[in-house]
């Protein structure tokens, strides 16, 4: 077999730390190890809050003063599943057809790996940096995203770091490397609705107060309503709803309660405020007189976009260079932790194929690794020039 490449070499060293959130297994280790021998100041902070599992966390940085460009992303997992389905063990990384298998290949240790090689052969090449390179690398993304990047950036701001721009390396592309980079993306808000009745004998409903046509009727109403037309950038807010629920096993009593729940998938016409507002008028006059419960779920995913220009057209140049492709630049799918950091800089996110990911046998190419290695390379130097 012939050699790995560094990039694909150091992929497989993180597959095989188990790290299925919130649990690290060495991972942050393996790259914390490799940053500091290349002389990146390190910091492993670990947070705790009641309720959740704490959570091991690394910034690494290397040089002082602007630009300042960081590399976000995330060493954790989603569990791999029924292991009898997989091809080869999830923690292996196995590697076969020129490709590398294992959960977190694609999703996201590889674009971590990818990132840190290219890197590491910058400052080989030109021995500094105009300026400073940062890694902000999480263990809960995959998980309630409480005790990673949040409080990591707050650490870094009580620390004086000022960040210009950030590359996330989620997997973005649908379908070849290089055929999508995304720089927003949509907000997402949870909700439920009560409608409480007043339970009673079927055969003798003027006796009692049905809540079921009530939420169907809001249902239809919620699901029905045109929130917007979409944005320059991004498609139109879309409400699912996710579920109905009576709980009646009976046959012949009127229930005194139903419930609803729904997600929004939302556009920057909307804060989440906004969108509350809005859908507690619809809901209450699609209900009539019949008095319903609305909750919200707290909001921590807003819509976010950073708006095309010098920095998303570098990125882009360096994609299409390397690969031929000229990438869509998209608001689509879900959140990502580039929300939190979108407070800090412009962020944009480019990683591998997004095919595979949290499915059985999760994988990424090996010359999709070694390609996006050379991406990044680029990044670094359209970024920074020669120091
Ligand atoms: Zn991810």
């Amino acid at each position: 077999m012939t050699a790995l490449s560094p990039a694909v070499a150091l992929t497989r060293e993180l597959l095989r730390c188990p790290s299925v959130t919130p649990v690290d297994a060495g991972a942050l280790e393996v790259l914390e190890r490799m940053l500091r021998s290349a002389g990146f100041a390190c910091a492993r902070k670990i947070f705790s809050e009641p309720g959740a599992a704490d959570v091991d966390n690394l910034f690494a940085k290397f040089g002082t003063g602007r630009p300042h460009l960081v590399f976000a992303g995330h060493t954790d997992v989603v569990p791999p599943g029924d292991l009898q389905r997989w091809r080869f063990q999830p923690f292996s990384g196995e590697i076969a057809e020129g490709k590398i298998f294992g959960r977190g290949a694609s999703d996201m240790k590889g674009a971590i790996a990818a990132f840190a090689v290219a890197t590491l052969d910058y400052l080989r090449r030109h021995g500094s940096v105009k300026g400073a390179i940062s890694f902000l690398i999480t263990g809960d993304e995959e998980g309630p995203s409480i005790n990673g990047t949040v409080k990591l950036l707050d650490w870094a701001r009580s620390q004086g770091e000022i960040f210009d721009h950030c590359i996330v390396g989620e997997p973005t592309n649908v379908s070849a490397l290089g055929d999508m980079m995304k720089i927003g993306r949509r907000g997402s808000l949870n909700g439920s609705i009560v409608v409480r009745g007043k339970q009673g004998h079927v055969a003798y409903p003027e006796r009692a107060h049905n809540p079921v046509p009530a939420i169907a009727r809001i249902a239809a109403a919620l699901a029905g309503h045109e929130l917007d037309r979409g944005t320059a950038h991004f498609a139109c807010s879309n409400l699912e709803v996710t579920s109905i629920d009576v709980g009646n096993p009976t046959v012949n009593v009127i229930p005194a309660q139903a419930r609803m729940s729904f997600n929004v998938r939302f556009n920057d016409l909307w804060t989440p405020e906004t969108l509350q507002a809005r859908i507690r008028e619809i809901a209450q006059a699609a209900a009539g007189d019949t008095a319903i419960e609305i909750d919200f779920a707290p909001c921590n995913a807003r819509a976010f976009l950073t708006e095309p220009g010098a920095f998303t057209r570098l990125v882009a140049r360096a994609i299409e260079e390397a690969t031929g492709r000229k990438p869509e630049l998209s608001t689509t799918g879900g959140t990502s932790d580039a929300r939190f950091i979108v407070r800090d800089c412009p962020v944009v996110e480019f990683g591998l194929l997004n095919e595979t990911i949290h499915a059985v046998d999760e994988n990424a190419s090996i010359a999709d690794i070694d390609a996006l290695t050379a991406i990044y390379g680029r990044v670094l130097e359209y970024y920074f020039g020669a120091p």
